[in-house]
């Protein structure tokens, strides 16, 4: 088994959301700081981020925040984090959240949570990378989501082996269970570029 030291949270930027999600949020930056894991986000102060970010600094933990300029009013850049990088892009962002992390959690979200839980995917995919996928399905939130991976499988769009591109976990619990449990994807012989 890997040992962990930097696990990327992607996550909704909406607080108009139920306590169930936020519960979750408050769990994973909890969980992840009591385990000495560095959390890896988007640097907002918003939504589930920041739940998730104050969770993890309130346990002790170190929080590293990577915000892109122009949208560090509309997220509320979080001041208090251990590193907060102010970057030029949102392509800068993510790819510098891919690059320190060494595996993912995608907590529920909107579509700037769909739009890095698919490039990670696809990155993984394309073996890109191999570093372990976890969704976190609280309350069910992405079962719709899994059902249209599902059925673009059976249309036959797409050719994925779940238990090789990523794993679902309903409890936050489970989340760290199946990050510690996830094998590598096979790894190419030369690392691809990002
Ligand atoms: P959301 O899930 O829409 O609440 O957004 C969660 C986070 O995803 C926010 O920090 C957004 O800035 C970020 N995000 C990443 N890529 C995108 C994108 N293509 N469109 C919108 N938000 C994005």
């Amino acid at each position: 088994m890997k040992t962990l030291s930097s696990v990327c949270v992607y996550c909704g930027a909406s607080s108009r959301v139920a306590d169930v999600h936020k519960e979750a949020a408050h769990a994973l930056g909890d969980g992840l700081a009591r385990r000495g894991i560095r959390m890896i986000y988007g640097g907002g102060r918003v939504g589930l981020m920041g739940i998730a970010a104050d969770a993890a600094l309130a346990a002790g933990g170190e929080v590293v925040g990577i915000i892109p300029e122009h949208i560090q009013s509309a997220e509320v850049e979080h001041t208090g984090l251990t590193e907060l990088h102010v970057v030029d892009s949102m392509h800068t962002r993510k790819r510098m959240m891919v690059e320190r992390s060494d595996a993912f959690v995608i907590l529920p979200g909107g579509l700037g949570t769909l739009d890095e839980a698919f490039e990670i995917l696809t990155w993984r995919q394309l073996q890109l990378h191999d570093k372990p996928i976890v969704f976190a399905d609280v309350d069910g939130y992405w079962r719709p989501l899994l059902g249209l991976i599902d059925h673009m499988v059976a249309q036959g769009f797409a050719r994925i082996d779940r238990s090789t591109l990523y794993r679902v976990a309903d409890q936050i619990d489970g989340v760290f269970e199946a990050l510690e449990t996830m094998p590598g994807a096979s790894r190419p012989d030369q690392p691809k570029k990002l």
